[in-house]
């Protein structure tokens, strides 16, 4: 068995993978330029969602590309520069809203998101952070009964993997949430849903205590992988080569780019997603609330009242289009009407994306000692912990925690 594992990537997929090998015993590296959580881990939503397992590409999804294209303030936006780019993922990810796709995918992810608070409950506790983590439910909130109604495949899908929710009518609404505007007809209350106060400084926290226990993390750009036969010998970073033993590759979004470097071709796309947060907010809500139409989730925060959430398919390398955070903020003042508030900071971040939404988990079946984890879009957070138990257990060869068959690397 190896004792020696790198992890190239510092997110909370990569942190929570690198702590649970610690605690198994290993000596473990993380490789990450930006600091731990300084990227798409740093500004998303906060949500911890057992319940979620419905995937981003839904049955009807086809009928919605022309707004995609024309409508800037709709969920999702493509830039038009970047389509010809995108086009062979974007295809993939029409063709994955098939029902039976659909349906494996929601298994797949679920089993990730179901034992999210299980999993990180000793992650947590080692870092003393039980202080970022709320567990008081969630609540999607719609303005007409005909959108709830849009929706109901997606609760249908909830509710066979044993998602807990109720139906909340706009009075129920009006009671649990006095301060949110009362425009929204329809509601679903998720009860054992939760959220992080600090997404970023829950990854510092982990970051820290991983250290504390004598593991390492250098500020180093992985370039490239030499390898030896059929395994990686050597890191070539920018600080210099580094020898290695396991690899493990959860670098988010650009995890594709080091992938292809040992011969594997994934449709890796990022769906960048914004947030504006508006510090010292006057009236906040008791629970998460996702507005459901327009796709962003709103969170009060360690640091402020959070409105986080749209896609925007532009690749790695464009700059952020700030008016799609202004479009959240002006969304979140439309919903708190009471919000005031003093600064506003505007974010935007990659998420890591397959066109199925199930990440790619496990170990490599071209070369040896390599294992992956990354592409867990839109509910990275809430799929870190159990990723980072199963990496581990894959990679000591004890039983693991889930099976890992849905999400090989060669699926595609
Ligand atoms: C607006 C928004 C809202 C969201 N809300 C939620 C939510 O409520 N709940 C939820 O569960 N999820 C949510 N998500 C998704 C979640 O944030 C992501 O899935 C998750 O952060 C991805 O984590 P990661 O560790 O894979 O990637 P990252 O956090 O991006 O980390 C990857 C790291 O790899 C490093 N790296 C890349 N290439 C190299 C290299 N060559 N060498 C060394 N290091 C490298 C990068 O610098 C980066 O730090 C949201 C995302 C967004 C954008």
């Amino acid at each position: 068995m190896t004792r020696s594992v790198t992890v190239i990537g510092a997110g909370i997929v990569g942190m929570c993978t690198a702590s649970y090998l610690q605690r198994a015993g290993l000596k473990v590296a993380v490789l990450d330029p930006v600091e731990p959580g300084g990227s798409c881990s740093f500004g998303n939503a906060g949500g911890l969602s057992p319940g979620s397992c419905v995937p981003a590409s839904m049955p009807g999804i086809l009928k919605q590309v022309p707004k995609w294209l024309t409508d800037p303030t709709a969920p999702l936006v493509l830039r038009w520069r970047y389509a010809p780019r995108a086009l062979p993922w974007l295809w993939r990810f029409v063709m994955a809203s098939r029902p039976e796709t659909v349906e494996r995918s929601a298994d797949a992810i679920s089993a990730l998101t179901a034992p999210v608070f299980e999993n990180y409950a000793p992650l947590i506790a080692e870092a003393g952070a039980e202080g970022l983590i709320r567990r008081n439910g969630q609540i999607y909130v719609y303005e007409s009964e005909a959108a709830f109604l849009k929706d109901a495949r997606g609760w249908d899908i909830r509710r066979r993997r044993s998602a807990k929710f109720e139906v909340m009518s706009a009075d129920d609404i009006r009671k649990a949430e006095p301060a949110l505007a009362p425009i929204f007809q329809k509601g679903v209350r998720l009860p054992t849903h939760g959220y992080c106060v600090d997404p970023y400084g829950l990854v510092q926290a982990l970051a820290a205590a991983f250290r504390k226990n004598g593991g390492e993390i250098l500020p180093h750009r992985v370039l490239d992988i030499e390898m030896d036969g059929n395994q990686p010998r050597t890191l070539v970073t920018d600080a210099g080569r580094r020898p290695v033993e396991t690899l493990i590759i959860a670098a988010g979004a650009w995890s594709g780019q080091l992938a292809r470097k040992l011969g594997h071709k994934v449709p890796l796309e990022t769906q960048r997603g914004y947030h504006a947060m508006v510090a010292d907010p006057a009236k906040t809500p008791n629970a998460t609330i996702m507005w459901a139409e327009r796709k962003f989730l709103a969170t009060p925060m360690a640091g402020g009242m959070r409105f986080a959430g749209t896609v925007e398919i532009a690749g790695l390398n464009a700059p952020p289009d700030y008016s799609r955070a202004d479009q959240l903020l002006a969304f979140g003042r439309e919903m708190f009407p009471g919000l005031g508030g003093g600064t506003v900071t505007r974010w935007m971040g990659h998420r890591p994306s397959l066109p199925d939404s199930v990440a790619v988990i496990g170990p490599s079946p071209r070369v040896s000692n390599v294992f992956f984890a990354f592409g867990h879009g839109h509910v990275g957070l809430s799929c870190a912990s159990t990723t980072g138990r199963l990496v581990s257990e894959l990679v000591v060869g004890s039983k693991p925690c889930v099976d890992p068959r849905p999400y090989r690397i060669d699926r595609f």
